[in-house]
């Protein structure tokens, strides 16, 4: 029996799943997918991920302030994440981070958030899981701030420079489907020099597809494929990246 795979990131409660999450689950289970995490976006959501990860025992609850929406929240849903956290005990705090793309300019109320949710990941001793896009170096300097922090760094698009900081930091890099495309080199050599004990492996589904799945709709079955472009990249065995990678992902989610 090969080691079986973990799905470290994958919006599993999404729309986009809504009328076949059970056909879902069953390809994920017959392609070797023992568990799925499943972050947080917004407050309107936590409910649907609470419920979601209570029938399925292979689900793992995060609750958490996406940076991308930032403009839906409001102050006082810290409040509430505080108290959820407290009620409905999840493997990690997201996703919560930074997004420095031009639409979302906002850089000010980002950090706010993300920084007030950080505290409290500290406080409940939770790991975190950051998004960060176009925005590693802030993110890095923000980290730093706090202390015993730990967590991923989900879809990681940084450099093998800021991962080596990040993981100095107690932090996991994790990897998606960008790096089974041809011409994705910064992601490739992070893949290549991260130490293998400091990855994680994720879809990001219903985005970010592999190469083989380009176009279309992200799902967990799919992640073998990244596998097997890590483990060709690194030069290690399918199984030996598969069984790493889940052990990886119980320590930091404690699944
Ligand atoms: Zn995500």
């Amino acid at each position: 029996m090969p080691a079986a795979l973990i799905d470290s990131h994958c919006h599993l409660d999404f729309e986009a799943f809504d009328n076949d999450r059970s056909e879902v689950l069953q390809r994920a289970k017959d392609n070797n997918v023992s568990d799925i995490v499943i972050p947080g976006t917004e407050r309107i959501y936590w409910d649907r991920i609470n419920n979601l990860c209570k029938s399925h025992q292979q689900l793992h609850a995060c609750y958490g302030l996406h940076p991308y929406w930032v403009n839906k929240h409001n102050k006082h849903d810290i409040e509430i994440l505080k108290e959820y956290i407290g009620s409905n005990r999840p493997v990690a705090l997201g996703e919560c981070g930074l997004d420095f793309r031009a639409q979302q300019a906002d850089k000010k109320t980002q950090l706010y958030f993300f920084e007030a949710q950080l505290n409290i990941a500290i406080n409940c001793r939770l790991p975190v899981i950051i998004h960060s896009v176009r925005a590693t170096e802030t993110v890095i300097e923000t980290v730093k701030k706090f202390k015993d922090l730990t967590g991923m760094i989900h879809s990681y698009s940084g450099s093998s420079e800021q991962a080596r900081q990040l993981i100095d930091l107690n932090f996991y890099i994790s990897v998606g489907g960008s790096v089974t495309y041809d011409n994705a080199n910064k992601i490739k050599k992070v893949a290549k020099e991260t130490p293998l004990t400091s990855l994680l492996i994720e879809t990001d589904a219903p985005d970010q597809p592999d190469k083989k799945h380009s176009g279309k709709r992200n799902e967990p079955a799919y992640i073998i494929d990244t596998v097997k472009a890590i483990s060709e990249i690194r030069e290690e065995s399918v199984e030996r990246v598969t069984e790493q990678t889940t052990i990886n992902a119980k320590n930091i989610f404690g699944i």
